[in-house]
């Protein structure tokens, strides 16, 4: 089989990160609005602006700028400004600081499977992260994408000839990881990371018709897999 692992927040820690800075900034805003309508503010902006920049770290700190603009009315300072362009870079060079047992894991299921990254995200970030994670040895291939719909997934196989029905994808997003593999005749196994970001919350009755399996970590995903393909 080849097993497809999504990237951040199934190897390695993200969301905590975006979530942290999500916190200081509503901090830096505070002598403008209150940390839970900053929040709001930001995160209207960031689906707003997601059809323009895609997702990433460097979409977050052109809405975070645009954010605290808003919100301030547009009396915000430059110092203030210079502190939120250094939080976004100080998320992109935060190292991929993997989840608990990864090494392992790969090893494991890399003895009987191929193993492919597929994630989404600002190109040039992830392919540094994927770098500085000294992973990259046990993957046959990998992929950084635009999207991670249907049609993204079945070109993406054609393309690396591998079929839909030897195709198992691994990750902590319902309808980025498993719902369009699923779709496109594909399997998904999904492992929730400890939060999740507002964009890749499931609806439960789409989660329910695609009765896809659900681990409580990558630990048991070895013993899953020995089972279940
Ligand atoms: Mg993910």
């Amino acid at each position: 089989m080849i097993i497809g692992f999504d990237a951040d927040d199934t190897l390695w820690h993200n969301e905590d990160g975006f979530q942290a800075t999500t916190r200081t900034f509503e901090g830096l805003l505070r002598s403008w609005a209150d940390p839970d309508e900053v929040g709001a503010r930001l995160f209207t902006i960031e689906k707003r602006n997601l059809n323009r920049y895609g997702y990433g770290v460097k979409a977050f700190t052109l809405s975070m700028i645009e954010a605290a603009i808003d919100i301030s009315d547009g009396n915000i300072d430059t110092a203030h400004l210079q502190m939120i362009i250094e939080l976004g870079h100080h998320l992109l060079d935060r190292p991929a600081e993997l989840i608990d047992g990864v090494v392992d894991i790969l090893e494991e299921v890399g003895r009987n499977h191929t193993l492919m990254i597929i994630t989404k995200g600002d190109l040039y970030h992830q392919l540094a992260r994927i770098d500085s994670s000294g992973l990259k040895d046990y993957f046959w291939r990998t992929e950084v994408v635009a999207y991670k719909d249907p049609a993204t997934y079945r070109e993406l196989l054609g393309r690396h000839g591998v079929l839909p029905r030897d195709f198992v994808m691994i990750g902590n997003s319902l309808p980025s990881d498993v719902f369009p593999v699923i779709e496109i005749g594909g399997r998904g196994i999904h492992v929730p990371y400890h939060v999740t970001w507002a964009m890749e919350h499931a609806d439960t009755d789409a989660a329910n018709s695609h009765n896809a399996p659900t681990l409580d970590s990558l630990a048991e995903l070895p013993a899953f897999l020995a089972d279940w393909v």
